[in-house]
């Protein structure tokens, strides 16, 4: 939905981008590839990427999950932050949108860190549900189609180990969250997510209006 902080000056966000976004000369280029992509709003802000490598490394994470990946630069940024081992789990639906990426992955070095899965995530979370996997991830990205949000959540949650953060994208939505007028199944998934987050005992959630918005949501033990 945006590329940048909402209501960020312009000159605000040129300080930001050029005094505390440290990006790469891969994450710059795939932005650059992404830029006259019709769906280019649907990538995530530089800044956005920065606090999500702050993240990672906060956590100390090796073993990440997203879930819609569209051209690839938050796979690319999440994966840039996770130590030589670690492995992100990619799930998107499309190949088309994905291909764009992969050889911006290849040129960073970090496409063996990413496990691409195209197919419908909800069927790849349940599947590594079902292989075992639960409580083994470290953290979560979520931003793709609004109305499943509800079930990535607790799929993610469910992956996540004590103590693991699930992020959720366009949180925000626009402004659309505060405004009773708007009841598309997109805006009402969102709301009930946000509401669902931020009342939920098994976290503790802090919504960070960076971007559209980030939702963030630390797994209690
Ligand atoms: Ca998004």
């Amino acid at each position: 939905m945006s590329s940048k902080t909402l209501n960020m000056s312009d000159a605000l966000h040129a300080f930001l981008m050029d005094a505390t976004i440290q990006e790469t000369k891969e994450q710059i280029a795939l932005r650059d590839a992404t830029a006259s992509h019709p769906s280019a709003g649907m990538q995530i802000s530089p800044e956005q990427g920065q606090l999500m490598k702050a993240l990672i490394a906060m956590l100390g994470a090796r073993r990440a999950i997203e879930v819609g990946t569209f051209t690839g630069y938050s796979a690319l940024t999440v994966a840039l932050a996770l130590p030589a081992d670690g492995k992100l789990v990619a799930c998107d639906v499309s190949d088309e949108y994905t291909r764009v990426g992969r050889p911006f992955w290849d040129q960073a070095k970090v496409a063996d860190k990413i496990d691409l899965r195209l197919g419908a995530a909800i069927d790849t979370l349940d599947a590594m549900i079902a292989a075992g996997e639960s409580g083994t991830y470290d953290f979560a990205f979520i931003d793709a189609d609004k109305e499943n949000y509800d079930g990535y959540y607790e799929r993610c949650l469910t992956l996540l180990r004590p103590g693991g953060v699930v992020a959720i994208d366009n949180a925000i939505w626009g402004g659309a969250i505060a405004d009773p007028s708007k009841t598309d199944s997109s805006t009402e998934a969102i709301r009930a997510v946000d509401r669902k987050a931020g009342s939920d005992d098994r976290v503790i959630s802090a919504m960070v209006p960076i971007g559209d918005g980030l939702m963030l949501a630390v797994k209690k033990s």
